[in-house]
């Protein structure tokens, strides 16, 4: 199943992913948490990217759509995959749409997870990551032991942009750039609109339902 995940910054998109790439077997490919690990490893990429990042602005789309082409090429994304933050803009998402033509395969379904932008200033406040691709919050879904990943126990971080006024400025990012994909992916039959604003569960279990499948385990 080839699914992309839509939405605001903070709408949950990555606490998603990780639940739908357990569930469903198939990869989450983020590339935020790309870019993210290429500026750790100080790569070239990172050191293109990196000032990018840290003011929220966007990477430009050649770049981006290339990183997805190599990602796409690994032997576990087979069966399928999950999207998370790609495409953001109208060229990405076109593309896209050519990058799989040539591989003979096509988005499934696109999940537009909503959440009012007042909730995702709060949420980014508390936001927690690890580098395994697993998101937390202070409050709303903390880890067990402070500051430590449940899953590999690694010490979580607290990402630069999420400082309020980089979240405000991302927010007005995704308004003018990535909001017109909703119309993109409508007209093509894709969407699926998912409330946001539940606790993480329930979001995860409306997904599920409306993708036809049965949550197990959770
Ligand atoms: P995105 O990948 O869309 O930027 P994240 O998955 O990183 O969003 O979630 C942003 C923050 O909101 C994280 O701290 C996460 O734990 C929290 N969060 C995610 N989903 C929910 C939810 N349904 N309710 C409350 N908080 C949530
Ligand atoms: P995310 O982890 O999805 O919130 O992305 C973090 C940051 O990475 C964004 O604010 C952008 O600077 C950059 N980024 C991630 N995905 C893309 C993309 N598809 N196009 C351009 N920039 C991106």
């Amino acid at each position: 199943m080839n699914l992309i995940l839509l939405g605001p910054p903070g709408a949950g998109k990555g606490t998603q992913a990780v639940l739908l790439s357990g569930a469903l077997k198939i990869p989450h490919i983020s590339t935020g948490d790309i870019f993210r690990s290429n500026i750790k490893q100080q790569t070239e990429l990172g050191k293109k990217v990196s000032d990018i990042l840290a003011s929220g602005g966007l990477v430009p789309d050649d770049l981006t759509c290339e990183i997805v082409k190599d990602r796409l090429q690994q032997d576990d994304c087979r069966n399928g995959f999950i999207m998370d933050g790609f495409p953001r803009t109208l060229p990405q998402a076109e593309m896209f749409e050519e990058m799989l033509k040539a591989r003979n395969q096509k988005i499934d379904t696109v999940i537009n997870i909503t959440v009012d932008d007042d909730v995702i200033v709060k949420r980014m406040s508390g936001r927690r990551m690890c580098s395994c691709g697993k998101v937390y919050h202070i409050t709303g879904n903390p880890p067990k032991q402070e500051g430590i990943c449940d899953a590999c126990g690694s010490a979580l971080y607290i990402r630069d942009d999420d400082r309020e006024e980089t979240v405000l400025r991302r927010l007005k990012t995704y308004h003018d750039q990535t909001s017109p994909l909703i119309d993109f992916y409508s007209k093509r039959g894709l969407i699926i609109e998912v409330d946001g604003d539940k606790d993480i569960e329930s979001t995860f279990r409306d997904i599920m339902a409306a993708l036809g499948r049965q949550p197990d385990g959770v």
